[in-house]
């Protein structure tokens, strides 16, 4: 599933509460007691959010894509 944002794992900091594969269990996963990110497709947009929320660590951060090269003129 495509989204328009890209994860990104501060793994160091996740302390392997897996909250994250509670709500987006097709996105992540637990290895050696921290988070990993599984191959996609991964789960909706709304379970990623989520999951990210729900980090106790913030550990997941989403990363906006943005498909114009040009990200410093807001209008
Ligand atoms: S919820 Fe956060 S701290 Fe817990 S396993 Fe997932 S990334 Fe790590």
């Amino acid at each position: 599933m495509a989204h328009n944002f890209r994860i990104r794992l501060d793994r160091a900091r996740c302390i392997g509460a897996e909250n994250c594969s509670h709500f987006a269990p097709a996105t992540f996963g637990n290895e050696d007691g921290q988070v990993v990110l599984l191959p996609e497709p991964h789960d909706s947009e709304a379970q990623i959010r989520a999951a990210a929320g729900a980090c106790p660590m913030q550990v997941i951060h989403l990363d906006p894509i943005n498909p114009s090269k040009d990200s410093s003129n807001e209008g």
